[in-house]
């Protein structure tokens, strides 16, 4: 076991978080491996995002989207509210800005679980987001979740099969791919995309300066002035 200071010092709140898109087709389980990370990694928030699609059995206003009328969408829309948003599935669905900038903003990183042309927007506005697509071992198995949970009705299920030809062609789009053939693997493999891209020094610089400054300022101590 590693022993800890009994206060440890905390660097992260010193940070900005990193931004974490994370997309798949329909039926691709980024729910899942989404739920496993944020119940087993500290220091990170989800996006909720706004949608005009109706609500599922089980999903709860506020906590998976905030639901809203295709009317409220447009507004919203119109007063520049979205860092992006786009139609899927013949619903809107946006990523509101104001939110991801607070949670990041406490050193937080903030996971946006969106679909693809909305990655492509995200990455073009923020290119030093970290961008991950879960990729289906196979087509089978993709319908085979996808019928299994009995979300969605016949034409909606059959509408969201034929998207998922385009999205997984898109994986081209993003810096890491992980393939969700066995959940707990795969859970695993995205945890260590996100802690991995913590380390970078590149996105630590301004925890560094302050470490850096408490060695200037122990300058005195160490020549006894
Ligand atoms: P579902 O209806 O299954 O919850 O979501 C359908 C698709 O919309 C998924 O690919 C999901 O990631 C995507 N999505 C959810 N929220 C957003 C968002 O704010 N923006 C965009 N562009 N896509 C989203």
């Amino acid at each position: 076991m590693i022993a800890e200071l009994p206060e440890p010092v905390r660097v992260r709140k010193f940070m900005q978080g990193n931004l974490v898109i994370i997309s798949s087709p329909s039926g691709g389980g980024k729910g899942t491996l989404i739920k496993e990370l944020l119940a087993s990694l500290p220091d990170i928030g989800y996006s909720v995002s706004l949608t005009t699609r109706p609500a599922r059995p089980g999903e709860i206003d506020g906590e998976h989207y905030h639901f809203v009328t295709r009317d409220e969408f447009e507004l919203r829309a119109k007063s520049g509210e979205f860092l992006e948003y786009a139609e899927v599935h013949g619903n809107y669905y946006g990523t509101t800005r104001a939110y991801i900038d607070s949670i990041r903003e406490t050193g937080k990183d903030v996971i946006l679980e969106i679909d693809v042309q909305g990655a492509g927007w995200v990455l073009k506005r923020a290119p030093d987001a970290v961008s991950i697509f879960i990729m289906p071992p196979s087509f089978d198995v993709l319908r085979d979740r996808l019928t299994s949970r009995a979300t969605e009705g016949a034409e909606d299920l059959a509408t969201r099969l034929r998207n998922s030809v385009q999205e997984v062609g898109q994986f081209f789009q993003f810096e890491y791919v992980v393939i969700n053939d066995r959940a707990v693997d795969a859970a695993e493999r995205l945890r260590a995309i996100i802690v991995g891209e913590r380390q970078k020094r590149i996105r630590q610089e301004t925890a560094i300066r302050g470490i850096l400054d408490s060695f200037e300022e122990s300058k005195a101590f160490r020549t006894g002035d």
